[in-house]
C-alpha cells in the first residue's frame, strides 16, 4: 500500500497543472494517476486556443488571469510552451450573434479587455487571406492568443516532478473505497491510501465520481478535428465562429489545426473520426480561407467535451464528502481555463483560500439553480 497527501486521477491539462500548483504550495507528498499516456485526453486532441471574449463576467475576469498564466508558463517552467499571442477573431453571420458580440464587447471592455469590433471590411486588415463574405461584423482580441498542448502537458509534469511529486502512467483507476477519513484507490501498480482525492479525469469523471456514489450532471460529446500539411507562416489570430460553427488557427510548424461542432452529435464516449466532419469542415475551412482550398488535409482525430448543463466547469468540494474535490466539465474550454482553475483550486485546498471563483464554479450552483449558461462556445 503506497500513502500520499492527496492523488489525482487525470493526467491531462487540468491534473498536471494542479500537481503543479499543489507543490508550489507546499504539497509534495502527491501522485497523478493517468490511466494511459500524459496528454492522451482531450488535452493531447485539442486546438490549443486560449481566449479572453466570453459572455459571462465571471468567464472574463478568469480567462485573463488564466492569459497571463500562459504568457509567461515558458520562463516559469523552464520549457517552451510555444505561446503565440496572436489574438482570437471572431467571424459573425446571423443577427442575433451580432447583438450578443455587441453584448459581449461592452462586457469585456468594461472589465479592462482590450477588444475591436470590426466591420466585414476591416477585418482584411487583420488577416487580408480572410473571405468575408455573409459576415455581418467580427470582434478582435489582439492579446488572446493559442499554445502547444502537449508542450504545455509536459512542461506542468517536469515542473511537478522537480518538486517532488510523483506520476503514474500507464496505471488504470479501477475502483475506490472510502475507509473513514480515508480514500483506498485500487491500481494494478498498487493500492494507494490518501485523505485527499481530486478528480480531474476529463470525459471519463462521471465514472470517477460514480466509484464513489456521485451523480455528475457532466455529458461527454465526441468533437472533431483535424491538421492539414505545413504551409508558410500566414496566420496569426485563432479564428473561430459561433454562428459559422468553425474554428482553426496555425500551428507553430505551419499545419492549419481546425474543427467545428456536430448539433447531431449524439452523448457517449467515441473517439472514432468520421468522413461527415471531413467533407463539412472542408467546405468550411475552404469558405471561410480560399487560399487553403488546394492544402491537404494530412490527419483528423477526436477528443471528448465534457459538457455541463451550463457550458462552465465545476470545481471546488461537495457538501458531505469530506476529502473529496472534483475539477471537471470543461466543455470545450479546459485548455485555456484549467490552468488558472487549477491554481485557484491548489490554493483552496493547500490554504482554504476561497475566491469568487471557488463559489461561480461550485457544484452547488445546480442544487441552488443559479445558473447562467455561457453562450460564446462551439
Ligand atoms: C477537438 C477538441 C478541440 C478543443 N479545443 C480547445 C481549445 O482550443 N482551447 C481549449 O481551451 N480547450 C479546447 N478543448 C477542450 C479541452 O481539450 C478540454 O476541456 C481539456 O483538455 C480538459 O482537460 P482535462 O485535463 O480535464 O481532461 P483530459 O485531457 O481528457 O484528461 C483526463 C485524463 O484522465 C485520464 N483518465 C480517465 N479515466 C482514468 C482512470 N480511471 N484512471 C486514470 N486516469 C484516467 C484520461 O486518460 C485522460 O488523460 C478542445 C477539445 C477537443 C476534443
Amino acid at each position: 500500500m503506497t500513502t500520499k497527501d492527496a492523488v489525482i486521477i487525470g493526467g491531462g491539462i487540468v491534473g498536471v497543472s494542479l500537481l503543479y500548483y499543489l507543490a508550489r504550495n507546499g504539497m509534495r507528498n502527491v501522485l497523478l494517476i493517468e490511466r494511459n499516456y500524459l496528454g492522451s485526453g482531450a488535452t493531447g486532441r485539442c486546438g490549443g486556443g486560449i481566449r479572453q471574449q466570453w459572455s459571462t463576467e465571471i468567464n472574463i475576469k478568469l480567462a485573463m488571469l488564466g492569459r497571463e498564466i500562459f504568457a509567461n508558463l515558458s520562463d516559469e517552467l523552464g520549457h517552451d510552451i510555444e505561446w503565440h499571442s496572436g489574438g482570437y477573431l471572431i467571424p459573425v453571420y446571423t443577427e442575433e450573434f451580432a447583438q450578443q458580440a455587441r453584448k459581449n464587447i461592452e462586457l469585456q471592455r468594461k472589465l479592462g479587455l482590450e477588444v475591436e469590433l470590426l466591420k466585414p471590411e476591416e477585418i482584411k486588415s487583420i488577416v487580408p487571406q480572410f473571405n468575408p463574405a455573409d459576415v455581418i461584423l467580427a470582434t478582435y482580441c489582439p492579446t488572446d492568443g493559442h499554445a502547444n498542448p502537449f508542450k504545455t502537458v509536459f512542461a506542468y509534469a517536469k515542473a511537478a516532478q522537480a518538486l517532488g511529486t510523483e506520476i503514474w502512467e500507464y496505471c488504470e483507476v479501477q475502483s475506490i473505497n472510502r475507509k473513514g477519513t480515508c480514500y483506498e484507490i485500487l491500481t494494478p501498480h498498487d493500492t494507494v491510501a490518501t485523505p485527499i482525492l481530486v478528480n480531474a479525469a476529463g470525459g471519463w469523471a462521471n465514472i470517477i465520481a460514480k466509484m464513489i456514489g456521485i451523480e455528475l450532471p457532466t455529458t461527454p460529446y465526441r468533437h472533431e478535428i483535424l491538421v492539414t500539411e505545413p504551409v508558410e507562416h500566414f496566420l496569426d489570430p485563432l479564428i473561430i465562429s459561433f454562428d459559422g460553427d468553425y474554428y482553426f488557427r496555425q500551428e507553430h510548424n505551419g499545419g492549419i489545426v481546425g474543427g467545428m461542432g456536430n448539433p447531431d452529435e449524439p452523448p457517449g464516449i467515441n473517439h472514432r473520426s468520421s468522413l461527415h466532419f471531413l467533407i463539412e469542415f472542408s467546405h468550411k475551412l475552404a469558405k471561410a480561407m480560399p487560399i487553403l482550398r488546394d492544402v491537404r488535409i494530412i490527419r483528423q482525430w477526436a477528443g471528448l467535451y465534457l459538457m455541463s448543463p451550463d457550458s462552465q466547469h465545476i470545481m471546488g468540494d461537495i457538501n458531505g464528502i469530506d476529502g473529496y474535490y472534483q475539477i471537471v466539465g470543461f466543455s470545450g474550454h479546459g485548455f485555456m481555463l484549467g490552468p488558472i482553475s487549477s491554481k485557484l483550486l491548489a490554493d483552496y485546498i493547500t490554504d482554504g483560500k476561497r475566491s469568487e471563483f471557488i463559489d461561480a464554479f461550485s457544484y452547488r450552483r445546480f442544487e441552488e439553480g443559479t445558473i447562467q449558461k455561457e453562450v460564446s462556445v462551439v
